[in-house]
Order: structure tokens, then sequence, then C-alpha cells
């Protein structure tokens, strides 16, 4: 298996692009600095390739990164069919603990302050979530089904 976006064959694993059931493969660097938010654009010009893919999920993950990285003059060269353009632009919102962190799907997080619940016992300080999501709620993460404003949260 190799990086459907650099081409690497190094530690290759299955990425989900959100919102639909559909995988590109990534290698450990492509999909640690897509996690992380923090994009190298010396590694990333692998983009300049993988924006011709014939797979739409490879199409549209490389469309949001160009757009992460400002560059508005390869997009413009991209085809997209408009279903890929209206996958491209569902990107659910980027979310950031206390301490600007990215959260993702899965993450797990800490409780920075005694946090009163509706209806229940309070969220004590300290508490720790396992395997969060993101939801679609701005500003909150959903944590065992309960959401909770990103600004009162630590990944750890
Ligand atoms: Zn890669």
């Amino acid at each position: 298996m190799i990086c459907d976006l650099c081409g690497s064959n190094k530690n290759v694993s299955v990425f989900k692009v959100e919102p639909k059931d559909e995988y590109v493969n990534l290698c450990e660097v492509c999909k640690s600095q897509i996690e992380s938010g923090n994009l190298d654009e010396n590694h990333f010009q692998c983009l300049n390739d993988s924006m011709w893919s014939e797979k739409s999920a490879v199409k549209v993950l490389t469309y949001r990164l160009l757009k992460k990285l400002g560059r508005a003059d390869l997009m413009d060269m991209m085809y997209l069919e408009p279903e890929e353009l209206a996958w491209a632009q569902a990107e659910a919102e980027e979310k950031f603990d206390s301490v600007g962190n990215k959260l993702n799907n899965g993450d797990n997080i800490m409780v920075i302050k005694d946090l009163p619940v509706k209806g229940g016992d309070t969220i004590k300080r300290g508490t720790v979530f396992k395997n969060i999501r993101l939801g679609d709620t701005p500003g909150h993460i959903l944590a065992k089904n309960i959401y909770i404003k990103t600004e009162f949260i630590k990944k750890v």
C-alpha cells in the first residue's frame, strides 16, 4: 500500500475523508501533519500530483489541504465534479482545546474546571473522557453524550 498523496510506503494506513464513508491511504508523515494541522509546505509539494488523482476522496482531501496552505493557484487548476466540491466544502469546523491543540474524533481530553451539568452531577475538574466526538455544535465537543465547551478542556 502506498500513500495516496506522496507515494511513500512508510506506515501507510487508511484515513477517512469526512463526512463521507470513503477513505484514502496515508503514510505516517502525511497523516500526522493532517491530524495536527501543522502542514509542512515542502512535504505537501506532493499535492501537485495528487490533485490529478482519479479517486474522489484523494481529490477532496487534496483540495482541502491546498486551501489550508493558501494555494488558490492550484485549487483553480483542479477540476472537481459538483458533488466532489460540495464534499470538499462539507468539512467539519476545526476545533481546538483551551491551549490551542487541534481536536480530532477519538481524542482523550481532560476537563480543566468544575462544570455543572443541567439536571446532573458536576463534572469535576481533572475528569478524563476518552474517545470524544467533535459533534456538530460549534465550540463544543461531545464526551459520552455530554456537550462540553472546548475552552474548558485540554487534550491528554
Ligand atoms: Zn504521504
